[in-house]
């Protein structure tokens, strides 16, 4: 992978380096960072979609419908709004609102103190948030569990109601919320839904979404003939056209960039750029925690 480069002094010690210390010195010499975030983070710090963190928040759902991960589950037809929101409401509690503070995401932020960069991530949890950051510098392009859109997508603009959704959990039984507690589109009157995109549909974006775009294609825009550091970490090919991909032409585009990616499986990597590729494939959360601890 990684080859020895005139633009990176860093590249031609790589191969004495341990994985935290690499990652360390390519982010020092590094003149602007893009990060990208995938599900493979949030699960690296503790926030996963299978096993016990699902089991028990689900049973009722899980014998139902033999469901296997809450993420998948997220996305099923339940057989009418009432029973959506029962699940809907414990899920958005347990992965935005009452989301705790996971250790990574806080290690991967000291890092970033006084760095000039930027990320863009897939995860719609409330991680970020979270763990303090700014959130000026976080493009969150799979909309946010916190949010709801109309689910005609009439109009675009999201709504938040966390009260209603606490009211949801406590009053639910057998899978079911009360009738009068299914929120509707202020607008056309169809069902709300979280806020999120679907393949045929797309989603709703409302400005804060285009805020955040915006800001994010302005620090792609600035840096981009600059020393680039494309930081992939837990990002896996379920959407590879919001992060991978991009990143991978990125790097293609600019010769001066590196493309590192922190994941402990391995995927493609185009011909092209795999002498400016590093793969970073010991356990996301350690290799974090060993580099912000230098
Ligand atoms: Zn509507």
């Amino acid at each position: 992978m990684l080859q020895p480069n005139r633009y990176w002094q860093t590249s031609t010690i790589a191969s004495s380096l341990s994985q935290a210390d690499l990652l360390n010195q390519l982010i020092d010499e590094a003149e602007a960072i893009v990060i990208g975030i995938g599900a493979g983070m949030s699960a690296a710090t503790g926030f996963t979609y299978i096993g016990k963190r699902f089991t028990d928040a689900f049973p009722d759902f899980i014998e139902k419908y033999g469901l296997l991960d809450m993420l998948q589950a997220s996305l099923f037809e339940f057989e009418d709004r009432q029973e959506y929101w029962a699940f809907q409401s414990r899920f958005c509690l347990l992965n935005f609102f009452d989301q705790p503070v996971g250790q990574a995401y806080v290690d991967l932020r000291q890092m970033m103190s006084n760095k000039n960069y930027h990320i863009i991530t897939t995860n719609a949890d409330n991680a970020f948030y979270a763990a303090e950051y700014d959130m000026d510098k976080v493009f969150r392009i799979q909309g946010e569990y916190g949010l709801w859109q109309c689910s005609e997508h009439c109009h675009q603009q999201t709504y938040q109601n966390e009260a209603l959704l606490r009211e949801m959990v406590e009053k639910q039984s057998n899978m079911k919320v009360p009738e009068d507690l299914v929120p509707y589109c202020p607008k056309c009157g169809a069902a709300l839904e979280v806020n999120k995109r679907t393949e045929e549909k797309g989603m709703v974006e409302d400005g804060h979404f285009h805020e955040q775009k915006d800001r994010y294609e302005q620090f792609l825009k600035e840096n981009k003939d600059k020393k680039v550091l494309f930081l992939e970490i837990g990002v896996g090919h379920t959407t590879p056209q919001h992060i991978k991909h991009p990143f991978q032409q990125m790097t293609e585009k600019n010769e001066k960039a590196l493309f590192v990616t922190m994941n402990q499986k391995e995927y493609f990597i185009p011909r092209n750029i795999r002498p400016r590729t590093v793969r970073i494939d010991e356990d996301i959360e350690e290799v974090l925690h060993r580099a912000s601890s230098k």
